[in-house]
C-alpha cells in the first residue's frame, strides 16, 4: 500500500477506562486543557492553519460530552452531542470537499466524531421500548432507563472487493458518479453470512459471476454514516457480465496498464479512479503493483 488508508491513523488513545468511572470522567471534563471538536452540523469547521478547529470546553453549552480520547500530553478531547432539535445529514458528503485539507490523522480522529455524533442523533430513543434513552459510557452509548437495554455506536459492515479474471480487474460505475468514474463493487454484508461468501453474493446479483478463492486485503472505515470497508479480491471462474442495472449503469474488465494510467490520471486512461481516501483505489493500487 503506497499511501495510508482514509479514515485510519488517528493517535488518540480512547481511554476506554474512563468511560465507565464517572469520577474520573468527571475529572478529564474539568481539565482546563480539554479540548472540544468544532462542527457545523456534522461536517468540520476548518482551523486556522489549516486542520481541525479545536475550541475550550463553553461551560455554558448543556450539550453532552462525548470523549474521543486523550493525546499524548493527555489532553482530553471531545466532541458534543447534536441539539435534539438539529437536523443533521449524516449521508451528506458535501464535507468530501473539504475532506483533502486535512492530515489522514484529523480526517480519521474526524470520521470517528462524525459517526458517533451521527449516531447519537439517530438513536435518541429504545429501539427494544421506545422510551427516551440516556446517554452512558462516556458517550460511547445509550441505555432505556425503562427496560435497562444498552445500546452501542453500530458499525456497518460492507465488502468492497476486485474480482480478477486473466490479468484484469473488474470495475464498475453507479448512475450517480461523476463522468468516467469507475470503483470497485461493493455491498453490505448481511446477517448470516461470512464475509467471503459476502463478497460471492454481491458480485453474483451485481455483476452475475461466480468466484473463488476470496482474500482479505485490507479495511478502513467509511463515516457516511457508519460504515466499515473490508477491501477483498476474488476470482472469477469466467467473465461473463449479467449486470444488475439497479445497482450499477455499467462494469467492465480492466488490464493492469489500464488501471495504471487511470490511478497516474492519464487523460487516455480508461476510467477515472476514486480518491485517495477511498479503499477502492487502494485496492486498484495494491492489485497492479
Ligand atoms: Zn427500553
Amino acid at each position: 500500500m503506497s499511501l495510508p488508508l482514509g479514515f485510519t491513523g488517528a493517535r488518540l488513545d480512547r481511554a476506554d477506562q474512563l468511560r465507565t468511572d464517572a469520577a474520573a470522567f468527571a475529572a478529564t471534563t474539568a481539565d482546563p486543557r480539554a479540548r472540544c471538536l468544532a462542527l457545523d452540523g456534522i461536517d468540520f469547521v476548518p482551523g486556522e492553519g489549516g486542520g481541525l478547529r479545536w475550541e475550550p470546553l463553553d461551560p455554558a453549552d448543556d450539550r453532552a460530552l462525548l470523549l474521543l480520547g486523550l493525546d499524548d500530553a493527555r489532553v482530553p478531547h471531545f466532541v458534543r452531542e447534536s441539539a435534539p432539535s438539529q437536523r443533521i445529514d449524516a449521508r451528506s458528503r458535501t464535507v468530501m470537499r473539504l475532506l483533502p485539507l486535512l492530515s489522514g490523522e484529523d480526517a480519521a480522529l474526524y470520521g470517528g466524531a462524525r459517526s458517533l455524533v451521527d449516531w447519537h442523533a439517530r438513536h435518541r430513543f429504545c429501539a427494544a421500548c421506545g422510551t427516551a434513552t440516556a446517554l452512558f459510557r462516556g458517550g460511547w452509548g445509550r441505555k432505556c432507563g425503562q427496560c435497562n437495554a444498552e445500546h452501542f455506536p453500530r458499525v456497518d459492515p460492507v465488502v468492497i472487493m476486485l474480482a480478477e479474471y486473466d490479468g484484469r480487474v473488474l470495475i464498475g460505475r453507479q448512475a450517480g458518479f461523476p463522468p468516467g468514474f469507475f470503483s470497485a463493487l461493493a455491498g453490505f454484508v448481511e446477517p448470516g453470512e461470512s464475509l467471503e461468501e459476502a463478497v460471492a453474493r454481491e458480485l453474483f446479483e451485481e455483476a452475475g459471476i461466480r468466484v473463488s478463492e476470496v482474500t482479505y486485503v485490507a479495511s478502513q472505515p467509511w463515516p457516511f454514516p457508519s460504515s466499515l470497508m473490508i477491501g477483498c479480491r476474488a476470482v472469477a471462474n469466467d467473465p461473463a457480465l449479467t449486470l444488475d442495472t439497479t445497482e450499477i449503469e455499467a462494469a467492465m474488465w480492466v488490464d493492469r496498464a489500464g488501471v495504471r494510467a487511470a490511478l497516474a490520471g492519464d487523460m487516455g486512461a480508461p476510467f477515472v479512479a476514486p480518491p485517495p481516501l477511498a479503499i477502492a483505489r487502494h485496492l486498484l493500487e495494491d492489485w497492479a503493483g
